[in-house]
């Protein structure tokens, strides 16, 4: 049989080849760039995506090269007043009861890796895709004027998904309004600030900011002021104003990267138009409050795979149609809408509402029972047991 056709060489796009190769079911990815991006993106793992990872031995590599975090933490700046969820209450839901900090490109890097022992994987860089199609009997996709056959495409193209507009399929939805900034620096802010997890959320007097640790540094994301352009945030001037915020100090911080992002919520209308398939960014847009995307996305693909191998073994193609009716509702009802719940929450301003909703925050953190409830939710256990009962 021909192979199956992986457009986008992202984390989901090589999950979902590591899943078919491992079944010996010959895949082609195809990535744009030549190389992994580096770029600032993910970095938080949650417990289930570490669960699914290990059926590849993955889940304790990545382990090994992130920082295990026992707890997450909502926060008032000026008081230190906090609500800790502690994950070590899902011990009976998971192998891993804590969220991993780890940047994204460290999973894809092990994928390679992996996908390099096997005959049937074959992963090529500098190969943009500019065409797709197909017929009853296959795919077919181009890239630098070389076509190329198929039997499947799974469309792991991310955001602009080539994939999903040549199918034109609809992504309705919205992009918030702010723009946020992302900035990393190497200073320990647990050595000043007490308390601290390492994923924390605050509400300061000048602002939200998140303050999230990785093995070798901390990253803060912001927005600009109210009467700021995104331009003037971004002088280091700013930047640094922004981290004397966070931690007064009389060194100046060393910051080693900034970036922008917009933000969206949006969900394909449908994830399947025939022999293709999307998944990750390409079918769903979330807010990174709650660090879901990525691992919504790893969950498609871990869902998509085992499809797609049991109809490659003979089994009717409708299957692929519950992949849809299990993933497409999980993306609206849990993971974007959480997401949106969470930056919803943050933006308030209001010093009355802010007290309100860390009170009611601590009270569920500080009941073993409510808190475990959220957990499960917010570490995205609950929208994957309500996918698989979906038959
Ligand atoms: C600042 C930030 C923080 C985030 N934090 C988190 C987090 O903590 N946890 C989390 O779960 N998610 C997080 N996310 C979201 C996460 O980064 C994405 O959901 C994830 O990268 C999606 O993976 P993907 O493989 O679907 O798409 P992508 O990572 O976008 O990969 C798509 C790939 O397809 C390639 N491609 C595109 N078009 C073509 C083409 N025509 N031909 C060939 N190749 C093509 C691209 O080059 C790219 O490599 C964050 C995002 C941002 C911006």
């Amino acid at each position: 049989m021909k192979p199956v056709l992986i457009v986008g060489g992202g984390p989901v796009g090589l999950t979902a080849a590591q899943c078919l190769a491992a079944a010996d079911i010959p895949v082609i990815v195809f990535e744009a760039d030549a190389a992994i991006s580096e770029d600032l993106r993910a970095s938080t793992f949650h417990p289930p995506t570490l669960d699914m990872l290990d059926r590849f031995g993955l889940g304790t590599a990545l382990v090994a090269q992130g920082l295990v975090t026992p707890s997450w933490q909502v926060r008032l700046h000026e008081t230190g007043e906090r609500a800790v969820f502690d994950l070590s209450l899902l011990r009976d839901d998971t192998n891993h009861p804590y969220r991993l900090q780890c940047e994204q490109q460290k999973l894809q890097f092990l994928l390679l890796d992996s996908l390099a022992q096997h005959p049937h994987a074959d992963i090529r860089f500098d190969s943009p895709v500019d065409l797709v199609g197909q017929d009853a009997d296959g795919v077919w996709l181009e890239t630098r004027g070389e076509r190329i056959a198929g039997s499947w495409l799974i469309g792991a193209d991310g955001a602009r998904s080539i994939v999903r507009k040549t199918l034109d399929i609809g992504f309705g939805g919205e992009t918030y309004p702010e723009t946020t900034i992302l900035i990393t620096t190497d200073f320990d802010f647990s050595t000043v600030m007490e308390g601290l997890s390492g994923v924390n959320y605050f509400w300061g007097q000048a602002g939200a900011f998140s303050l999230m640790r990785l093995p070798d540094l901390w990253r803060s994301s912001y927005t600009p002021k109210p009467d700021q352009s995104v331009e003037d945030a971004l002088t280091p001037e700013a930047v640094e104003r922004h981290l004397q915020d966070v931690a007064p100090r009389s060194t100046p911080y060393n910051v080693m990267h900034k970036r922008t992002y917009r933000i969206h919520q949006r969900v394909a209308d449908t994830y399947r138009v025939g022999r293709m398939i999307l998944a990750g960014d390409a079918a769903h847009l979330n807010s990174p409050n709650g660090g879901m995307g990525m691992n919504g996305g790893i969950h498609d693909a871990f869902n998509l795979a085992e499809k797609l191998i049991e109809v490659w073994r003979g089994a009717d193609d409708g299957l692929l149609d519950l992949y849809v009716r299990q993933r497409r509702p999980i993306a609206i009802e849990h993971v974007i809408a959480q997401a949106d719940r969470n930056r919803r929450r943050m933006r308030e301003t209001d010093p009355d509402r802010r007290r309100a909703l860390l009170t009611d925050l601590q009270r569920t953190a500080d009941d073993p029972k409510r808190a475990r409830d959220y957990l499960l939710n917010s570490a995205m256990l609950t929208g994957l047991r309500q996918a698989a009962a979906i038959t």
